[in-house]
């Protein structure tokens, strides 16, 4: 039978895509709904057709599927951030070993049966909502032109007001609600992207869950009165002085937010309030943050403290942890509580005793490669951000960790430049890159460096699976494999495998 748009037809779901859609299918043709459970049947309208399947939309769920779950929050649908908030935490889980297994077989051309043997059982989230330590809202007007905070709905770039994300802490509405209130006070105006009008963009807030550490990043399209670029009235869609800014242009002068000592004096109110500082960006993209950060109140980082544990003999591996500074262009993984398990197993996997060179590709501001100092003789550390390596330098002198060196630049640069002219070494080398994956080049000298072990944390099991492939025709061999749950109620997932190299050659 041939569908149009708009057809409603009754499906009963019986699989997940990889983007948490549900796919019901009828006499072998599926149809892909959004916001459907798997184990529904539900009536759904068409909405897009294509040769091989359909995209459609909930109308009316028939029967519910037993792993459906009253979502907690009310924008689930439109937001977009949260694909399987409708599905039992349990039932995520299962999802996302599957997807990790799947993208094995699929894309990395391993046989199901080997992947249930070195597959371990993901690990989850004891309370899977409020575990974001940051977010970032983007700022823009209503209808009304009252600014607004909140989420871009769907894939557009138009704003929904929320400003409690319940991924995220309790301050950040706390605080939201502060610069809104500021902004409509004194006419602060919301960026709007298609002038490339008004200065509020996005507000970044990350909290430091073992310190308590609260820091808040505007970002801003403008430079402030010390910049070159044209000043803030050319930049507003409102004049300054004529609009509360009683000192006139004297506000202006010496700061990046009109009113900004009122504004500093309402957001030190919150308890742990460290550092309040502003990213420029002037740049029509969607990039949020800006390369310049400038602190316009406290300290210019917040610090947090992460605890590694040898999860096979079951003992703290650090007494007192390893306190990290961060920065608000340095990443730093967004689930504190689920970084330790996932560090935990990394480490388990690298299998050290003390005597060996790592290398720590994608190092951010040196977190893992710190763990990895403290059993290991000597971890090199590679990241493309300069300001992360400014801080995983400060944080190795803070740990008092000697036997730890950090490289600025791309690590498919920066590891064939020193392996072609120093010769590097590596026993062990742990990676842990960005969604996109490793780089061709930066397999292929893994590939030359032979090490014994490479475990490869991955925050994307697709392109995971299309680097093992190489790794694999290289030489090595996948041994361990586990999910860690750093996202609960979204489609994502952390995974960290271990490969060892068992190829005839043996260079050294
Ligand atoms: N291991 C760290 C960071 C992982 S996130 C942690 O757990 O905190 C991935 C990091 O890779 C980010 O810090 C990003 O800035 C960095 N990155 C992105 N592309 C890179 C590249 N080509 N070379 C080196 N680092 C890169």
């Amino acid at each position: 039978m041939e569908y149009k748009k708009n057809d409603i037809v009754t499906v009963t779901i019986g699989d997940i895509s990889s983007e948490g859609e549900g796919i019901g299918k009828i006499n072998g043709y599926p149809f892909f709904v959004k916001d459907a459970v798997i184990g529904d049947t539900a009536r759904v309208r068409v909405t897009k057709v294509k040769k091989n399947y359909s995209f459609a939309r909930l109308e009316e769920v028939v029967t519910p599927s037993p792993y459906r779950v009253e979502p907690v929050c009310a924008y689930h649908k439109q937001c977009g951030g949260c694909q399987i908030q409708a599905m039992s935490y349990e039932r995520q889980l299962a999802f996302k070993q599957d997807k990790i297994k799947n993208n094995l077989v699929r894309i990395g051309g391993f046989a199901p049966e080997f992947v249930d043997c070195v597959m371990e059982p993901i690990v989850g989230m004891d309370n899977p909502f409020r575990y974001r330590n940051k977010a970032q809202y983007p700022v823009g007007c209503d209808k009304e032109g009252t600014p607004v905070a909140g989420f871009y709905a769907g894939r557009t770039h138009s704003i929904i007001a929320n400003t409690d994300c319940y991924l995220g802490v309790e301050e950040n509405k706390e605080i939201l609600e502060i610069i809104l209130k500021h902004m409509k006070k004194y006419h602060v105006p919301a960026y709007d992207e298609n002038t490339g009008k008004g200065l509020v963009r996005h507000v970044l807030i990350r909290k430091g869950f073992t310190s308590g550490e609260i820091m808040v990043c505007l970002v801003i399209n403008w430079r402030g009165s010390r910049g070159k670029a044209s000043g803030f009235k050319e930049q507003c869609a409102v004049t300054v002085e004529e609009k509360g800014c009683s000192r006139g242009n004297k506000c202006v002068q010496d700061a990046y937010f009109p009113m900004q000592e009122k504004l500093i004096a309402a957001l030190t109110q919150i308890s742990r309030m460290t550092s309040i500082s502003v990213s420029i960006n002037t740049e029509n993209t969607n990039v949020i943050m800006g390369k310049e950060v400038h602190t316009i109140w406290g300290d210019d980082r917040i610090t947090d403290t992460i605890h590694v544990r040898d999860t096979l003999h079951d003992f703290a591996l650090t007494e007192k942890g390893i306190t990290f500074s961060i920065s608000p262009l340095s990443f730093y993984q967004v689930n504190p509580v689920q970084t330790e398990k996932l560090y935990s197993l990394a480490l388990d996997y690298a299998d050290l005793t003390g005597k060996e060179t790592v290398w720590d590709l994608y190092c951010g501001i040196g977190t893992i490669s710190l763990f990895l100092a403290g059993k290991a003789k000597q971890v090199y550390g590679v990241e493309i951000v300069p300001q992360a390596i400014e801080d995983a330098k400060q944080n190795a002198a803070n740990n008092n960790i000697t036997n730890a060196q950090f490289f600025v630049g791309k690590a498919e640069e920066v590891l064939p430049e020193k392996y072609e002219k120093e010769g590097i070494f590596a026993d062990v080398i742990v990676v842990d890159p960005p969604r996109k994956g490793c780089d061709g080049a930066c397999l292929e000298t893994m590939l030359k460096m032979q090490p014994e072990r490479i475990v490869y944390v991955s925050c994307d099991s697709a392109t995971l699976a299309r680097d093992l492939k190489i790794l694999c025709e290289g030489g090595y061999e996948l041994k361990k494999v586990r999910g860690v749950d750093q996202f609960g109620m979204t489609v994502h997932v952390e995974c960290v495998i271990m490969m060892q190299y068992c190829g005839k050659e043996k260079k050294k």
